[in-house]
Protein backbone atom coordinates (compact mmCIF):
# COMPACT_ATOMS: atom_id res chain seq x y z
CA UNK A 1 0.00 0.00 0.00
CA UNK A 2 1.04 2.99 -1.10
CA UNK A 3 1.97 5.88 1.90
CA UNK A 4 -0.40 8.56 2.69
CA UNK A 5 2.29 10.91 4.05
CA UNK A 6 5.64 10.78 3.35
CA UNK A 7 8.63 12.81 5.01
CA UNK A 8 11.82 12.51 3.48
CA UNK A 9 15.19 13.61 5.61
CA UNK A 10 13.49 16.57 6.92
CA UNK A 11 15.61 19.34 8.66
CA UNK A 12 14.25 22.43 10.39
CA UNK A 13 17.15 24.42 11.96
CA UNK A 14 16.72 27.63 14.05
CA UNK A 15 19.64 30.61 14.65
CA UNK A 16 19.44 31.46 18.33
CA UNK A 17 21.78 33.01 20.52
CA UNK A 18 24.06 31.00 22.44
CA UNK A 19 24.18 32.40 25.80
CA UNK A 20 22.33 35.55 27.41
CA UNK A 21 23.29 39.05 26.24
CA UNK A 22 22.70 40.78 23.01
CA UNK A 23 26.31 39.86 21.78
CA UNK A 24 26.28 36.11 22.96
CA UNK A 25 27.22 34.15 19.47
CA UNK A 26 24.83 32.89 17.16
CA UNK A 27 24.48 28.84 17.11
CA UNK A 28 22.37 26.44 15.29
CA UNK A 29 19.18 24.68 17.33
CA UNK A 30 18.83 21.43 15.02
CA UNK A 31 14.89 20.92 16.41
CA UNK A 32 14.82 18.31 13.65
CA UNK A 33 17.63 16.88 11.70
CA UNK A 34 17.18 14.56 8.92
CA UNK A 35 14.03 12.77 9.67
CA UNK A 36 12.17 10.75 7.44
CA UNK A 37 8.59 9.09 8.01
CA UNK A 38 6.22 7.13 5.94
CA UNK A 39 2.14 7.05 6.90
CA UNK A 40 -0.08 4.19 5.26
CA UNK A 41 -3.97 5.09 4.42
CA UNK A 42 -5.71 4.24 8.26
CA UNK A 43 -2.64 3.48 10.53
CA UNK A 44 -1.63 5.27 13.06
CA UNK A 45 2.23 6.08 13.81
CA UNK A 46 3.06 6.90 17.02
CA UNK A 47 6.11 9.44 17.22
CA UNK A 48 7.35 9.54 20.88
CA UNK A 49 10.66 10.93 23.09
CA UNK A 50 11.51 12.89 25.89
CA UNK A 51 10.37 16.57 25.74
CA UNK A 52 12.44 19.13 23.38
CA UNK A 53 13.75 16.09 21.08
CA UNK A 54 11.38 17.47 17.99
CA UNK A 55 8.47 15.53 17.58
CA UNK A 56 5.87 18.41 17.56
CA UNK A 57 8.12 20.32 15.58
CA UNK A 58 8.15 17.24 12.72
CA UNK A 59 4.42 17.54 13.31
CA UNK A 60 4.04 21.13 12.20
CA UNK A 61 6.47 20.25 9.58
CA UNK A 62 4.12 17.27 8.08
CA UNK A 63 1.47 20.17 7.89
CA UNK A 64 3.08 22.77 6.25
CA UNK A 65 2.82 24.85 9.55
CA UNK A 66 6.63 25.61 9.87
CA UNK A 67 8.70 25.65 6.44
CA UNK A 68 11.73 22.55 6.27
CA UNK A 69 15.17 24.22 6.48
CA UNK A 70 15.46 21.36 3.70
CA UNK A 71 13.41 17.96 2.81
CA UNK A 72 10.91 17.02 1.28
CA UNK A 73 6.89 16.53 2.66
CA UNK A 74 4.91 14.44 0.03
CA UNK A 75 0.92 13.63 0.67
CA UNK A 76 -0.70 11.40 -1.84
CA UNK A 77 2.75 11.61 -3.78
CA UNK A 78 2.15 14.93 -4.51
CA UNK A 79 4.66 17.38 -2.68
CA UNK A 80 3.37 19.81 0.39
CA UNK A 81 2.05 23.14 -0.66
CA UNK A 82 3.88 26.57 0.48
CA UNK A 83 2.25 27.59 3.14
CA UNK A 84 -0.77 29.92 2.79
CA UNK A 85 -1.45 29.76 -0.68
CA UNK A 86 -4.84 28.08 -1.99
CA UNK A 87 -2.93 25.05 -2.84
CA UNK A 88 -2.16 24.50 0.26
CA UNK A 89 -5.66 25.70 1.87
CA UNK A 90 -7.06 23.41 -0.55
CA UNK A 91 -5.20 20.52 1.37
CA UNK A 92 -5.57 21.28 4.92
CA UNK A 93 -9.07 19.64 4.18
CA UNK A 94 -7.53 16.64 4.19
CA UNK A 95 -5.24 17.20 6.76
CA UNK A 96 -5.88 18.30 10.27
CA UNK A 97 -4.46 19.25 13.67
CA UNK A 98 -5.49 18.30 17.47
CA UNK A 99 -3.55 19.91 19.63
CA UNK A 100 -2.79 19.17 23.39
CA UNK A 101 -4.59 22.07 25.09
CA UNK A 102 -8.41 22.05 23.74
CA UNK A 103 -9.08 24.89 25.37
CA UNK A 104 -6.30 27.37 24.10
CA UNK A 105 -7.48 25.75 20.40
CA UNK A 106 -11.20 26.64 21.19
CA UNK A 107 -12.49 30.33 21.01
CA UNK A 108 -13.93 31.21 24.73
CA UNK A 109 -15.96 33.28 23.11
CA UNK A 110 -18.19 31.12 20.53
CA UNK A 111 -20.64 28.90 21.34
CA UNK A 112 -19.23 25.49 20.38
CA UNK A 113 -21.67 24.48 17.76
CA UNK A 114 -20.81 27.48 15.82
CA UNK A 115 -16.90 26.62 16.45
CA UNK A 116 -17.20 23.11 15.25
CA UNK A 117 -19.34 24.68 12.07
CA UNK A 118 -16.69 26.69 10.95
CA UNK A 119 -14.07 24.32 8.63
CA UNK A 120 -17.12 25.10 6.46
CA UNK A 121 -17.51 28.43 6.35
CA UNK A 122 -13.27 28.15 5.63
CA UNK A 123 -13.69 24.82 2.93
CA UNK A 124 -17.55 24.82 1.64
CA UNK A 125 -20.15 26.77 0.45
CA UNK A 126 -22.78 26.15 2.41
CA UNK A 127 -26.12 27.45 4.33
CA UNK A 128 -26.11 27.82 8.06
CA UNK A 129 -28.65 25.43 7.96
CA UNK A 130 -26.49 23.09 6.54
CA UNK A 131 -23.55 23.81 8.74
CA UNK A 132 -26.17 23.38 11.98
CA UNK A 133 -27.08 20.17 10.47
CA UNK A 134 -23.50 18.73 9.91
CA UNK A 135 -21.97 19.71 13.27
CA UNK A 136 -24.65 18.23 15.05
CA UNK A 137 -23.89 15.22 13.17
CA UNK A 138 -20.46 15.81 14.14
CA UNK A 139 -20.91 16.23 17.68
CA UNK A 140 -22.90 12.88 18.18
CA UNK A 141 -19.98 10.43 16.25
CA UNK A 142 -17.68 12.09 18.98
CA UNK A 143 -20.23 11.32 21.88
CA UNK A 144 -21.25 14.74 22.39
CA UNK A 145 -25.12 15.91 22.91
CA UNK A 146 -27.24 17.83 21.01
CA UNK A 147 -28.16 20.18 23.77
CA UNK A 148 -24.57 21.11 24.11
CA UNK A 149 -25.03 22.74 20.86
CA UNK A 150 -25.24 26.19 22.19
CA UNK A 151 -22.81 25.59 25.46
CA UNK A 152 -19.13 27.54 25.45
CA UNK A 153 -16.24 26.19 26.36
CA UNK A 154 -15.73 26.92 29.64
CA UNK A 155 -19.25 25.19 30.29
CA UNK A 156 -17.48 21.99 29.54
CA UNK A 157 -15.34 19.27 30.87
CA UNK A 158 -11.95 18.67 29.43
CA UNK A 159 -12.76 15.18 27.84
CA UNK A 160 -15.93 17.04 26.58
CA UNK A 161 -13.75 20.05 24.74
CA UNK A 162 -10.98 17.42 23.09
CA UNK A 163 -14.18 15.81 21.41
CA UNK A 164 -15.20 19.25 20.25
CA UNK A 165 -12.02 19.91 18.62
CA UNK A 166 -12.06 16.51 17.11
CA UNK A 167 -15.73 16.94 15.93
CA UNK A 168 -14.20 20.24 14.65
CA UNK A 169 -11.46 18.11 12.66
CA UNK A 170 -13.81 15.97 10.90
CA UNK A 171 -15.83 18.58 9.59
CA UNK A 172 -14.37 18.49 6.21
CA UNK A 173 -13.31 14.69 6.11
CA UNK A 174 -10.35 14.62 7.01
CA UNK A 175 -7.79 11.17 5.83
CA UNK A 176 -4.94 12.57 8.32
CA UNK A 177 -5.02 13.52 11.48
CA UNK A 178 -1.71 14.81 13.61
CA UNK A 179 -2.68 14.46 17.30
CA UNK A 180 0.02 16.79 18.96
CA UNK A 181 -0.21 15.13 22.63
CA UNK A 182 -4.19 15.09 22.61
CA UNK A 183 -5.07 13.50 25.82
CA UNK A 184 -1.82 14.77 28.04
CA UNK A 185 -3.67 17.64 29.66
CA UNK A 186 -6.75 15.37 30.79
CA UNK A 187 -7.31 13.89 33.56
CA UNK A 188 -6.17 10.10 33.59
CA UNK A 189 -9.77 8.46 34.14
CA UNK A 190 -11.00 11.04 30.66
CA UNK A 191 -7.92 9.73 28.65
CA UNK A 192 -9.08 6.19 28.09
CA UNK A 193 -12.34 7.50 26.50
CA UNK A 194 -10.76 9.81 24.57
CA UNK A 195 -8.01 6.87 23.62
CA UNK A 196 -11.34 5.07 22.62
CA UNK A 197 -12.90 7.57 20.65
CA UNK A 198 -9.71 8.02 18.31
CA UNK A 199 -9.94 4.06 17.55
CA UNK A 200 -13.57 4.19 17.18
CA UNK A 201 -13.13 7.19 15.05
CA UNK A 202 -10.60 5.43 12.78
CA UNK A 203 -12.05 2.31 12.89
CA UNK A 204 -15.54 3.62 11.58
CA UNK A 205 -14.11 6.41 8.91
CA UNK A 206 -9.98 4.92 8.44
CA UNK A 207 -8.49 7.90 9.29
CA UNK A 208 -4.52 7.90 9.99
CA UNK A 209 -3.28 9.25 12.79
CA UNK A 210 0.63 10.50 13.32
CA UNK A 211 0.46 10.61 17.21
CA UNK A 212 3.25 12.42 18.95
CA UNK A 213 3.38 11.93 22.12
CA UNK A 214 5.66 11.40 25.17
CA UNK A 215 3.47 8.20 26.72
CA UNK A 216 4.84 4.79 25.78
CA UNK A 217 1.76 3.15 27.02
CA UNK A 218 -0.65 5.38 25.12
CA UNK A 219 1.35 4.85 22.13
CA UNK A 220 0.95 1.49 22.70
CA UNK A 221 -2.23 1.48 22.78
CA UNK A 222 -3.09 3.60 19.58
CA UNK A 223 -0.21 2.84 17.26
CA UNK A 224 0.63 0.20 14.77
CA UNK A 225 3.70 1.74 13.63
CA UNK A 226 6.44 3.13 16.08
CA UNK A 227 8.81 6.14 15.48
CA UNK A 228 11.30 7.29 18.48
CA UNK A 229 13.18 10.19 18.48
CA UNK A 230 16.05 11.58 20.33
CA UNK A 231 17.36 14.97 19.75
CA UNK A 232 16.24 15.65 16.37
CA UNK A 233 16.69 12.30 14.81
CA UNK A 234 15.07 9.46 14.92
CA UNK A 235 16.83 6.47 16.63
CA UNK A 236 14.04 3.73 15.86
CA UNK A 237 11.35 2.60 14.28
CA UNK A 238 9.05 -0.33 13.07
CA UNK A 239 6.09 -2.02 13.74
CA UNK A 240 4.38 -1.63 17.11
CA UNK A 241 3.91 -4.85 18.65
CA UNK A 242 7.55 -6.17 18.06
CA UNK A 243 9.21 -2.87 18.98
CA UNK A 244 7.47 -2.59 22.55
CA UNK A 245 7.80 -6.96 22.05
CA UNK A 246 12.14 -6.31 22.04
CA UNK A 247 13.06 -2.24 21.42
CA UNK A 248 16.68 -2.52 19.93
CA UNK A 249 17.98 0.81 21.00
CA UNK A 250 19.67 1.43 24.19
CA UNK A 251 17.03 5.00 24.33
CA UNK A 252 13.76 2.51 23.34
CA UNK A 253 14.95 0.15 25.60
CA UNK A 254 14.88 2.55 28.72
CA UNK A 255 11.84 4.23 27.40
CA UNK A 256 9.78 0.73 27.31
CA UNK A 257 11.66 -0.40 30.45
CA UNK A 258 9.65 2.89 32.28
CA UNK A 259 6.24 2.25 31.23
CA UNK A 260 4.21 1.53 34.06
CA UNK A 261 3.01 -1.74 34.53
CA UNK A 262 1.22 -3.50 37.87
CA UNK A 263 3.55 -6.42 38.84
CA UNK A 264 1.02 -9.39 40.23
CA UNK A 265 3.98 -11.46 40.57
CA UNK A 266 5.07 -15.35 38.26
CA UNK A 267 5.74 -13.52 35.27
CA UNK A 268 9.17 -12.91 33.82
CA UNK A 269 11.18 -9.79 35.32
CA UNK A 270 10.81 -6.91 32.79
CA UNK A 271 14.60 -5.42 32.27
CA UNK A 272 15.79 -2.30 34.53
CA UNK A 273 17.53 0.52 32.41
CA UNK A 274 17.23 3.83 33.64
CA UNK A 275 18.10 6.96 31.74
CA UNK A 276 21.09 9.41 33.71
CA UNK A 277 20.52 12.86 33.51
CA UNK A 278 18.41 15.17 30.94
CA UNK A 279 18.48 15.23 27.08
CA UNK A 280 21.91 17.64 26.10
CA UNK A 281 21.02 20.94 25.09
CA UNK A 282 20.29 20.80 21.22
CA UNK A 283 22.31 23.59 20.44
CA UNK A 284 25.35 21.89 21.67
CA UNK A 285 24.39 18.35 20.24
CA UNK A 286 27.15 16.10 21.48
CA UNK A 287 29.34 14.09 18.86
CA UNK A 288 29.03 10.84 16.88
CA UNK A 289 25.77 9.07 18.87
CA UNK A 290 24.13 11.96 20.26
CA UNK A 291 22.90 8.95 22.80
CA UNK A 292 26.44 8.28 24.43
CA UNK A 293 26.51 11.07 27.10
CA UNK A 294 23.44 9.15 28.76
CA UNK A 295 24.07 5.20 26.92
CA UNK A 296 25.87 2.30 29.73
CA UNK A 297 27.07 0.86 25.95
CA UNK A 298 28.99 3.87 24.65
CA UNK A 299 32.34 3.50 23.26
CA UNK A 300 34.98 5.42 21.38
CA UNK A 301 33.44 4.62 18.23
CA UNK A 302 30.08 6.19 19.73
CA UNK A 303 31.75 8.99 20.71
CA UNK A 304 33.33 9.73 17.22
CA UNK A 305 30.95 8.58 15.12
CA UNK A 306 27.34 9.18 14.21
CA UNK A 307 25.14 6.22 13.65
CA UNK A 308 22.78 6.04 10.75
CA UNK A 309 19.43 3.83 10.53
CA UNK A 310 20.08 0.10 9.84
CA UNK A 311 17.92 -2.41 8.87
CA UNK A 312 16.89 -4.71 11.44
CA UNK A 313 15.01 -8.37 11.08
CA UNK A 314 11.42 -7.53 10.44
CA UNK A 315 11.59 -4.09 8.73
CA UNK A 316 12.93 -2.57 11.99
CA UNK A 317 15.31 0.24 11.43
CA UNK A 318 17.89 1.18 13.94
CA UNK A 319 20.17 3.70 14.78
CA UNK A 320 22.93 2.22 16.89
CA UNK A 321 26.69 0.61 15.97
CA UNK A 322 26.10 -1.87 18.41
CA UNK A 323 22.66 -3.04 17.52
CA UNK A 324 24.11 -6.21 16.39
CA UNK A 325 26.33 -7.32 19.48
CA UNK A 326 25.45 -9.68 21.27
CA UNK A 327 27.44 -8.29 24.17
CA UNK A 328 25.28 -5.69 24.50
CA UNK A 329 21.81 -8.04 24.67
CA UNK A 330 23.49 -9.60 27.43
CA UNK A 331 24.86 -6.97 29.18
CA UNK A 332 20.83 -5.51 28.84
FE1 LIG B 1 24.81 3.64 22.81
FE2 LIG B 1 26.81 3.65 21.05
FE3 LIG B 1 24.46 2.63 20.36
FE4 LIG B 1 24.73 5.27 20.69
S1 LIG B 1 25.72 4.01 19.13
S2 LIG B 1 23.08 4.02 21.42
S3 LIG B 1 26.17 5.35 22.38
S4 LIG B 1 25.84 1.83 21.95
Amino acid sequence: MSALLEATNLRRHYRVRAGQGLFAPKAVLRAVDGVSLALRPGRTLGLVGESGCGKSTTGKLVLGLVPPTSGTVHYRGQTLPPVGTPAWRGLRRHIQMVYQDPLGALDRRLPIGTQIGEPLVIHEQTTATERRDRALAAMESVGLQRHQYERYPHELSGGQRQRVVLARALMTGPDLLVCDEPISALDVSIQAQVVNLLLDLQERLGIAYLFISHDLKVVRQVSHDVAVMYLGRIVEQGEAESLFAAPAHPYTRALVAAIPTVDFGGGPKRERMLLQGDPPNPVNVPSGCAFHTRCPFATAQCRAEAPTLQPLAGGRMVACHRVHEPALQVAA
